[in-house]
């Protein structure tokens, strides 16, 4: 039986002979039905149309992501660190080319994702690369295909391993998670920020949100506590959820301006 793909947020759904009557994920208010109504794909389908490209960033930094666009459009990133080999966040298309690149560089030793719009095929990278999946307990919810590599993580922090810290911001989702790695960026530090963090077009500035489609803001209390979240963290890059939204330099003063800047706006001040 098939596995059913919604081609709105790529979520995979369990083994069925119909496809699911919606996307829970799609139906929620941070996401949405396209125009086109709800439509559905599977793996292989997406194999045919679709592939993968690479583009490593720094050493030890490498962006996953397809095309054509796929879904939401995120790109996952590889990063490969002392301790071993993380996914961070996760994209539905898993093929051949990929998993052979990826084993000739170690394999996956764990899988950790932002929040649940890009759980996509999580199960299917799971299993190739026999990897446990990181997610917080918070968003359990939304795991739409249960598999048994997935183990939810409690509270604010959970260290993959040493140098290697999952965080939980809050925000987009009650346990949006963001990745730091502190050998990354040649020794200063890096954030994974998926769009817990969202880097803007500008690449200077990060802004935040309970809904990107539908623009629903957070509060200036929900974006002061994800600066408190990170505040015990030093980075100098930060790697959002696209190809091209990174921020190269200073990724700490641009979160801590960027949440000054959020909470001037919410609240009415400075001109806004
Ligand atoms: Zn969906
Ligand atoms: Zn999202």
């Amino acid at each position: 039986m098939p596995l059913f793909i919604c081609t709105a947020c790529g979520t995979q759904y369990p083994e069925s002979d119909k496809p699911p009557g919606a996307c829970v994920i799609c139906e929620e208010e941070r996401q949405y039905v396209p125009p086109r109504g709800q439509t559905w794909t599977t793996l292989d389908a997406l194999r045919i149309g679709h592939a993968n490209s690479v583009r490593e960033y720094e050493t030890g930094v490498i962006g996953i992501g397809t095309q054509p666009q796929f879904a939401i459009g995120q790109r996952a990133l590889l990063l490969r660190t002392a301790g071993g080999n993380v996914l961070w966040d996760c994209i539905s298309l898993l093929g051949a080319a990929t998993v052979t690149m990826i084993k000739s560089l170690g394999g996956i030793q764990a899988i950790a994702i932002s929040h649940p719009h890009f759980y996509t095929c999580m199960g299917e990278w799971a299993r190739a690369f026999d990897a446990p999946i990181h997610l917080h307990a918070a968003d359990k919810q939304w795991v739409m295909r249960p598999d048994a590599a997935i183990r939810h993580w409690d509270g604010e922090t959970f260290e993959l391993w040493d140098g290697v810290t999952l965080v939980r911001c809050g925000g987009h989702f009650e346990g949006g998670t963001v990745l730091h790695w502190a050998g990354g960026a040649g020794g200063r530090g890096l954030v994974c920020s998926g769009d817990i963090l969202t880097v803007c077009m500008d690449r200077k500035w990060l802004s935040f949100m309970r809904s990107y489609p539908n623009f629903i803001p957070l509060s200036a209390r929900a974006v002061n506590g994800i600066g408190t979240a990170l505040a015990p963290f030093a980075f100098d890059t930060i790697y959002g959820h696209y190809f091209d939204r990174v921020i190269a330099h200073d990724g700490k003063q641009v979160l801590e301006k960027s949440i000054v800047r959020y909470a001037a706006a919410i609240e009415g001040k400075r001109g806004y």
